[in-house]
């Protein structure tokens, strides 16, 4: 990166202007027309074109010994293919990340059509969907696998050649920016149940599997058999994606005697609302939503379509094929009571989701598990001494040792941070006081200087009655 960015300038000053200074200057006009116009036959002119070329040639070797990109570049006049930088890696809408451009900074090269991604539009995807996965002693229920059919179901999908994708690359090629293998897969657990983490994570990893967890929110937390918006940060951090269930899990196609306003703000609340939840406690952006049991109307299609989501799954299992409409992408759910349904997914050979064409998805540039900030850019929060978390992988080649993280009105402030995760954590040494904070980010990049920003409140303590 570096070096393309200054290439040219070494070949403007190394080469170019040498080259020209020899020709007009050190070489007279007439030596050069009599060596163009006939054979050099002056013993005297003839032993000046030699010194001259031997002397060209080694600083040709030098300029190669020193920079062999260089040299390749002037014999072939190589022009480097520009780098494709896919809406998906860039920050927004916070933080915003900002390089700061040194003078030399080269206008970027225009990108050339061999360097497009061709996304393969006849790959088909299936997706696989468990609930809880425990040993069958211990649970007796239809939508419980338990541990060791789980593992053979991940190594089927293996042995038939599957790809396991993750969300945000079916997301992805759905919007046409990138492309997936003909034959691939998602891997999919509902609820919230603790097994999730416990027991399947273990077995994806050893797998390599990305997948995505559908929780509602009202069950994390509550106890016995649960997952932890902790443990969620968890997995968060670990790449699993968060996708949404609604609040409550119940079936959004029944008002239960509502007044149609208060069905209306009801569904809005449990398909926006706990979408806003996911996102403040583990500050992503959630753009994938389960509906319970599967259960959608236009009505309820629509206020999804609304609250933002790029994807809305059902529990009808079908190949998707990439013009299937993206508010209904049908799910193979794993039921002891029905095991055929994912013997289709796991043989390929399920029905084709339908190929009406839906309405386009929304052009959504993060990934479902792009963790911006935490706390969220313009957060107000409780805790006063909060572990302040940021995903750096947006910014290109940053260098670990030169990150730094400060805090307004404190400074800076220790940090950890994984360059393996791209992942940074931060954490004031004293609790802060009630107020705005502006969190610093900085570091290098090769060359460049880059910085990211945000800002989070501490709420001022609510002051008890009298
Ligand atoms: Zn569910």
């Amino acid at each position: 990166m570096i070096c393309n960015l200054f290439l040219p300038a070494i070949v403007e000053f190394s080469i170019t202007k040498p080259l020209r200074r020899i020709r007009l200057g050190n070489i007279p006009a007439s030596l050069l027309r009599r060596a163009a116009y006939r054979p050099a036959n002056s013993h005297s002119e003839m032993k000046k074109l030699i010194i001259l070329f031997t002397l060209l040639a080694a600083g040709f070797f030098a300029l190669a010994k020193w920079s062999p990109k260089t040299v390749e570049r002037i014999m072939f006049w190589k022009r480097t293919a520009p780098q494709i930088v896919s809406p998906q890696n860039l920050p927004e809408p916070a933080p915003a990340l900002s390089a700061s451009k040194p003078e030399e900074d080269a206008v970027p090269p225009a990108p050339s059509a061999d360097a497009r991604v061709v996304v393969d539009k006849t790959a088909q995807v299936v997706v696989l969907l468990y609930h809880r996965i425990e040993p069958s002693a211990q649970t007796a229920g239809d939508l419980n696998v338990s541990p060791e059919v789980f593992e053979q179901h991940m190594q089927r999908l293996k042995d038939e050649g599957i790809s396991v994708i993750s969300m945000s690359d079916f997301l992805a090629w759905r919007r046409g920016e990138k492309s997936i293998p003909s034959r691939s897969a998602i891997i999919t657990i509902d609820d919230g149940y603790v097994s999730a983490f416990d027991t399947a994570r273990p077995i994806l990893k050893k797998f390599g599997y990305p997948w995505t967890y559908f929780i509602y929110t009202k069950y994390v937390g509550s106890g016995g058999k649960s997952i932890t918006w902790e443990q969620l940060g968890q997995l968060r951090d670990e790449g699993v994606e968060i996708g949404c269930h609604t609040v409550s899990h119940q079936d959004l196609r029944d008002p239960r005697g509502k007044t149609p306003e208060a069905y209306e703000q009801w569904l809005r609340d449990e398909i926006a609302g706990s979408k806003t939840i996911i996102e403040q406690h583990l500050g992503i952006r959630c753009t994938a939503f389960a509906y319970p049991f599967g259960g959608w109307n236009s009505r309820i299609v629509q206020i999804v379509r609304e609250a933002g989501y790029a994807a809305a799954f059902t529990v009808y299992g079908q190949r998707i094929t990439h013009s299937a409409p993206s508010e209904k992408i049908g799910r193979y759910a794993w039921s002891s009571r029905r095991p055929q349904d994912i013997e289709l997914a796991l043989k390929f050979i399920g029905p084709l989701s339908s190929t009406e064409p839906g309405p386009t998805p929304p052009p959504s540039s993060a990934t479902a598990n792009t963790l911006l900030t935490q706390p969220l850019d313009g957060e107000t929060i409780a805790d006063p001494q909060p572990t302040l978390k940021v995903n750096l992988s947006q910014i290109e080649g940053i260098e670990p040792s030169s990150v730094s993280v400060r805090l307004s009105g404190i400074g800076l402030v220790p940090h950890k941070y994984d360059s393996s995760t791209h992942l940074l954590e931060s954490r004031p040494p004293e609790p802060l006081t009630p107020g705005e904070y502006t969190v610093t980010i900085s570091g290098k990049a090769g060359s460049k200087r880059v910085e990211t920003r945000w800002r989070f409140t501490i709420a001022q303590k609510t002051a008890s009655g009298p």
